[in-house]
């Protein structure tokens, strides 16, 4: 494996991570209270204001959308497959340990007796409960991961995508939506990137409200309306956050606290904006600063070291 393409692989990961401790200063808010409560702006951790919501993590903390990435990237590293039962009990074992920050979705699908054994099963019945009606942006979140999981093989990364979405959001948006940016991330491996035009296209072979909501990148950011409150947390909010700055982006740093100012579900905005742009500009491209105050940056330096000596063996096996 290259050294770009670990490079890429590094910021997907970083990304990940940064995206969601910078994005947690903006969360929940509108793109007006972000202005009032940063007057003279925001692009630090340790500005972030400590309300209630805020000051339960530490300052350079990521927030449960990595926490849950992780049991993802922990379950790789330990099976160097996918193992749906084992990730499903990271899951149940992060809430049971104090996860904080769970979502409606996760944590109802999670607590349900049954969950470990039979977790498709628990996410389709919570989907069924709430008449197929709710598509939470849950599965996409700690999505990114999957893109580089076996990414030379581009079918069996969004089969794998669509796969681990099922096991909290059954909703068809939320498993596109994890193909989607599986997809792109995968492209970016394989240095094939994915123009707009062609994912336009491909668009239509998708849910068709993906297509009917998924605003052009020569839109304005406004038009995403991140921070519009009745629509928080779905799916293709977030999505359309990625592919407009995936598009729109000429740098890291820029691109990413463009979609964290505009407030809403910016943690989770942050997760897919910050992944994306990792793979596309690789972990170079991150800010130093960012990097060194993220609370975790050893652990995850060590898990990336580990997870990307597997992912070469299993390429080289693979050839
Ligand atoms: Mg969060």
């Amino acid at each position: 494996m290259n050294e770009d393409i670990k490079d890429k692989i590094k910021g997907i990961i970083f990304g990940q991570a940064i995206g969601d401790a910078l994005g947690l200063g903006t969360e929940f808010l509108t793109k007006k209270q972000v202005a009032e409560l940063y007057p003279d702006g925001y692009d630090y951790y340790d500005q972030m204001v400590r309300d209630k919501h805020r000051k339960r993590w530490a300052i350079g903390s990521w927030t449960d959308d990595t926490d849950q990435f992780l049991c993802v990237l922990d379950s790789l590293i330990e099976n160097q497959t996918i193992d749906e039962l084992d990730i499903a009990k990271r899951f149940k074992h992060w809430l049971d340990s104090n996860g904080m920050g769970i979502g409606q979705t996760t944590y109802k699908v999670l607590t349900l007796p049954q969950y470990e054994k039979q977790p498709k099963k628990g996410a389709k019945l919570i989907w069924k409960i709430k008449k197929k009606s709710i598509a939470a942006n849950g599965g996409l979140m700690r999505n990114s991961i999957i893109g580089t999981y076996k990414f030379w093989d581009t079918d069996e990364v969004i089969r794998n995508s669509i796969s681990i979405c099922e096991l909290t959001h059954y909703d068809p948006r939320c498993k596109d939506s994890c193909a989607i940016v599986s997809s792109l991330i995968a492209a970016e491996l394989n240095f094939q990137p994915i123009s707009w035009d062609e994912l336009n296209i491909s668009l239509d072979g998708y849910d068709k409200r993906i297509k009917e909501y998924t605003i052009s990148p020569n839109d304005k950011i406004e038009n995403l309306r991140l921070d519009e409150s009745d629509s928080l947390g779905y799916t293709l909010k977030a999505l359309n956050a990625g592919i407009w700055s995936y598009y729109n982006s000429n740098n890291f740093r820029e691109s990413l606290l463009k979609i964290i100012l505009e407030g809403g579900d910016a943690d989770t905005n942050g997760c897919i904006v910050g992944s994306l742009l990792g793979a596309k500009f690789g972990y170079k491209s991150i800010p130093s600063q960012w990097i060194d105050g993220l609370l975790g940056k050893d652990i995850l330096e060590k898990k990336t070291a580990i997870y990307l000596e597997k992912l070469e063996h299993l390429m080289t096996s693979n050839q």
